[in-house]
């Protein structure tokens, strides 16, 4: 750069309302269309809330395929919800009969989904399997998502009303109702059965 130019100041660009800016179609008369998605210099913060969104949305993402990986359950992560898999129907011994919220509730980590579809009750037969059109292993899923169902209520994390609700409709199998029931008796719960 010339030494010259160095010393001369940057233009000012004199601030013009937005509904004045002639550049921008007229909307009614004397007021200008104000496009504030669409006009980069009008958006002032919309920058860094987009990237903020952005990151959040990634991260939501990335919680979503890596809470199943750690756990396991990587495959659920593939299930793309297509619901094929209902077709199980009487072939299900537990009578479970929306296995694609089972694996649904797998890949989220959703234990009171899991629980309110019956997925405690699976005996993992494999029935189902064969009409996942990933050839998802199922059984598989379902029976580390049981054993993760019983340390999230060691660890706290399902809520009383979901274990009350759960052992007095028969929505626990014979596998994992003693923890249940010695966590529910222990937290305060009334004598069942
Ligand atoms: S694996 Fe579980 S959900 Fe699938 S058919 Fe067997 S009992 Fe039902
Ligand atoms: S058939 Fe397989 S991929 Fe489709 S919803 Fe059921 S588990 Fe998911």
């Amino acid at each position: 750069m010339p030494p010259d130019e160095k010393d001369v100041p940057p233009e000012r660009v004199k601030w013009i309302p937005r509904s004045r800016d002639a550049d921008k179609p007229p909307a009614l008369p004397g007021i200008h269309r104000y496009a504030s998605f669409t006009n980069l210099t009008d958006r002032m913060t919309t920058p860094a809330l987009n990237r903020a969104v952005m990151v959040g949305v990634g991260a939501a993402v990335a919680l979503d395929v890596l809470r199943p990986i750690a756990l396991g359950m990587w495959d659920a992560a593939y299930c793309y919800e297509c619901r094929a898999c209902y077709a199980t129907q009487e072939k299900c011994p537990a009578s479970i009969t929306f296995q694609a919220e089972l694996t649904v509730a797998c890949r989220t980590m959703d234990y009171r989904r899991f629980i309110n579809n019956r997925g405690l009750l699976c005996f993992r037969c494999g029935n189902c399997t064969g009409f996942c059109v990933q050839h998802l292993d199922l059984a598989g899923i379902y029976g580390k998502m049981g054993t993760a169902t019983v340390r999230a209520l060691r660890a706290g994390k399902i809520p009383f009303d979901v274990v009350e609700e759960a052992l007095s409709e028969g929505r626990i199998g014979r596998e994992y109702v003693d923890a249940f029931y010695e966590w529910y008796r222990e937290h305060g719960g009334r004598k069942l059965g």
